[in-house]
C-alpha cells in the first residue's frame, strides 16, 4: 500500500490529508519507501548536485518576540552584536574568494539597518561578483522590499513557521499570520525568488497541521523551503518544551519533495544540530541544499536562536573545503553555479 501510494506520488498524484498523515506516521522501515520516492524526484530534477549557500548572520538585535526564538527582544540575557557595513562586505568578499556563488544575509528584525544601508551592502557585494543574494531580515515595509530588490537582492527567505493560524498568532505576539502572508505575497510580486518553510515539533502542532504546512508551501508556489525541527531555547517561554523529532523532519522533507517537486530544499542547520546523521540522511530523501555560516565565530556564538556548538575557528575557505569533502563522500556533487530557482 505504501509502495503504491508513493509511486503514484512520484508520478504526480496529489495525496489526501489522510494519506499525508499516514506517510508522516510511518516507522523507519516504511519510511524508506517514502525517502526513495523523494530521492527519485530530486535526482530527476537536480541529479546528484547539492548547493552550498553561505549565510552571514549580520545582526542579533531583534524587535520581534517569537515565543520560540532566543533572539527575541524579551531575552535580556544575551549580548547582542551588529556587523558594520564594511565588515559584512569583507566577509562576503572572502566567501566569494572561497567559491561561494550564493550568499544569504540574515538578521533579527533590526531597524538599525535602514534600506539605504542594506542597499549599499547589496550593491557593493554585487560589484565584486554577480553572486545570488538572498535576504532573510523578517517583516519590513513594501517600500523597503522594493528598494532592496532594485538594489540587486535576488531572493528572500521568510518562513511561514506554521500554517495553523491560531498557533501562529499565539507564537507571534508582535505580528500575525495575515501579516506574514502579506509580506510573502509582496515579495513574490516584486520578483524575488521566495523561500518559505516551517518548524516541525512546535508545541500544539499535529501531523495534520504539518500536512497543511506542506500544502501551504504548494499554494505559495515557493522556490525554496526550509523545514527544520523546533529546538527549545532555555531563555524563551517555550524553553521547557521537547524538541521536534528529527525523524519526523526527515519524513516531512521527503513528503515536501514529492508534493512540491521543484523548490530547493535544505537539509537544515537545526536538523544537523539535533542529529547530524539525520541531516545527512535528508540528502538521500529529497534535500539538495546546505547552509554554511560565514561570520566570525565570536558572532556565531551570540547568534543564539537555539543552543548549538560552534566548533573550532577556521577560515571560510577551510570550512568550505571540509564541507565539500563531507558532501562528496556521501556521493553528492557540489554545484558551482548560483543555484537559481528551477521551473518545471
Ligand atoms: N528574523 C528573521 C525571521 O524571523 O524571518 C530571520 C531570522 S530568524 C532567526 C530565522 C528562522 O529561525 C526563523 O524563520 C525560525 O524558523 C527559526 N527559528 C527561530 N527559533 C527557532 C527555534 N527555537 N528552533 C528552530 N528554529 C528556530
Ligand atoms: Fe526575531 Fe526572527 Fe527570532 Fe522572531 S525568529 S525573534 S523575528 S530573529
Amino acid at each position: 500500500e505504501i509502495r503504491e501510494l508513493v509511486s503514484s506520488m512520484v508520478g504526480g498524484y496529489l495525496p489526501t490529508m489522510d494519506e499525508m498523515e499516514f506517510l508522516l506516521s510511518l516507522d523507519w522501515e516504511g519510511a524508506q519507501v517514502l525517502l526513495e520516492g523523494a530521492r527519485k524526484v530530486k535526482e530527476e530534477l537536480f541529479g546528484p548536485e547539492v548547493h552550498i549557500r553561505g549565510i552571514i548572520e549580520f545582526s542579533s538585535h531583534c524587535s520581534g518576540r517569537c515565543l520560540y526564538c532566543g533572539l527575541r527582544a524579551d531575552n535580556r540575557d544575551l549580548a547582542r552584536y551588529r556587523m558594520e557595513e564594511e565588515e559584512i562586505v569583507r566577509c562576503a568578499e572572502e566567501a566569494i574568494g572561497a567559491g561561494y556563488m550564493s550568499l544569504v544575509l540574515q538578521s533579527g528584525e533590526d531597524g538599525w539597518y535602514d534600506r539605504w544601508t542594506l542597499g549599499r551592502v547589496i550593491e557593493r557585494i554585487k560589484g565584486i561578483k554577480d553572486v545570488a543574494i538572498t535576504l532573510s531580515i523578517g517583516e519590513r515595509s513594501y517600500e523597503d522590499y522594493r528598494y532592496l530588490r532594485q538594489a540587486g537582492a535576488d531572493r528572500f527567505l521568510m518562513k511561514h513557521e506554521t500554517a495553523d493560524q491560531g498557533l501562529y498568532d499565539r507564537l507571534h505576539p508582535h505580528s500575525s499570520f495575515r501579516r506574514r502572508l502579506e509580506c510573502l505575497t509582496q515579495l513574490k510580486e516584486l520578483g524575488y525568488q521566495v523561500g518559505s518553510g516551517f518548524m516541525v515539533g512546535l508545541p500544539g502542532q499535529t501531523l495534520r497541521s504539518i500536512a497543511r504546512d506542506v500544502l501551504l508551501l504548494k499554494k505559495l508556489d515557493v522556490d525554496m523551503a526550509g523545514i527544520g525541527p523546533f529546538v527549545p531555547h532555555p531563555r524563551t517561554p517555550l524553553g521547557d518544551q521537547p524538541a521536534g523529532d528529527p525523524f519526523l523532519v526527515l519524513k516531512t522533507v521527503a513528503l515536501a519533495r514529492l508534493l512540491l517537486r521543484r523548490p530547493h530544499l535544505p537539509a537544515t542547520t537545526a536538523l544537523g544540530v539535533l542529529d547530524r546523521r539525520m541531516r545527512d540522511w535528508a540528502f538521500h530523501g529529497g534535500a539538495n541544499v546546505v547552509m554554511q555560516k560565514l561570520e566570525p565565530h565570536r558572532y556565531r556564538r551570540l547568534y543564539d536562536i537555539y543552543p548549538k556548538g560552534v566548533g573550532e575557528e577556521r577560515s571560510i575557505a577551510e570550512e568550505r573545503e571540509e564541507l565539500e569533502r563531507a558532501l562528496e563522500s556521501m556521493g553528492l556533487r557540489v554545484a558551482r553555479d548560483r543555484g537559481d530557482a528551477v521551473r518545471v
